[in-house]
């Protein structure tokens, strides 16, 4: 899977990881995308996790599991 979305810049990227923090500690994500307002999700394909905004083709950040 070879996707070029947006860099995120390090306000966006704080967003992110404020996202993964949330749906760790509270259970659900309240951030929304700092870029365009919509929601970010959080999601898991196989070993890999995706903290990204609800709009493709905006930002995200991809990490591999734990
Ligand atoms: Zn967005």
């Amino acid at each position: 899977m070879n996707t070029r979305t947006v860099q995120p810049n390090k306000r966006e990227l704080t967003a992110l990881f404020a996202a993964m923090k949330q749906l760790n500690n509270a259970g659900q994500i309240t951030e929304n995308c700092p870029r365009c307002g919509k929601p970010i999700i959080f999601e898991t394909r196989g070993s890999k996790y995706i903290s990204r905004c609800s709009d493709k083709n905006c930002i995200r950040i991809v990490g591999r599991g734990i």
